[in-house]
């Protein structure tokens, strides 16, 4: 099935001026869509996967339904003081501010195996900061996947190093 850029909203200037704010809200109500979208971002079949590590939070919206895919666990990195265990921080800046992010310490085992999972690759900051709290515990990042690469802020330059999916691009 082609994808169907349509579903995907944009919104001027949302949460601030100048944001071009992706809304896949539209894309949600469509199941045929949403399972394209989740078939897309699916590594490679010789890739294997133990964790889908979701970033908040429009990253637990479809971290979950790769994880099932794949019949592996999904863990979540949250917003700073989110999270009730011990935690291991990582702060960045995003297109709009900046921010904190933490991951429980044993939600990782070394040696995993990890795809990471957000919503939206923007500049990149979000998922690198993802991506060394994942290998801070050990983790081994297999595979990143999006749902909308924003190709002209060159996010993946930071991810450079690790395969990466996307089910819609602009
Ligand atoms: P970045 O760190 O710049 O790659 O930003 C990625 C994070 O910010 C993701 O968690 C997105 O949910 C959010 N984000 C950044 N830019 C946008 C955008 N234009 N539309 C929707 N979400 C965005």
């Amino acid at each position: 099935m082609k994808p169907d850029q349509s579903l995907i909203r944009t919104i001027a200037d949302f949460p601030k001026p100048g944001i071009q704010f992706k809304d896949i809200t539209p894309l949600l109500k469509d199941p045929k869509a949403v399972e394209h979208c989740v078939a897309a971002m699916l590594p490679d079949p010789s890739v294997e996967v133990d964790m889908v590590v979701g970033i908040e939070s429009r990253g637990f919206i479809m971290g979950p339904l790769l994880a099932q895919s794949l019949g592996c666990g999904f863990v979540p990195i949250r917003k700073k003081g989110k999270l009730p265990a011990q935690t291991l921080q990582e702060s960045y800046d995003l297109e709009y501010g900046s921010a904190t992010i933490e991951i429980h310490r044993d939600a990782i085992a070394p040696g995993d195996r990890v795809m990471l999972h957000d919503d939206v690759l923007a500049t990149g900051g979000t998922a690198a900061a993802a991506v060394k709290l994942i290998e801070a515990l050990g983790g081994k990042v297999v595979c990143c996947s999006f749902i909308i690469e924003l190709t002209q802020l060159h996010g993946r330059a930071l991810i450079d190093a690790y395969p990466i999916k996307w089910a819609y691009q602009f």
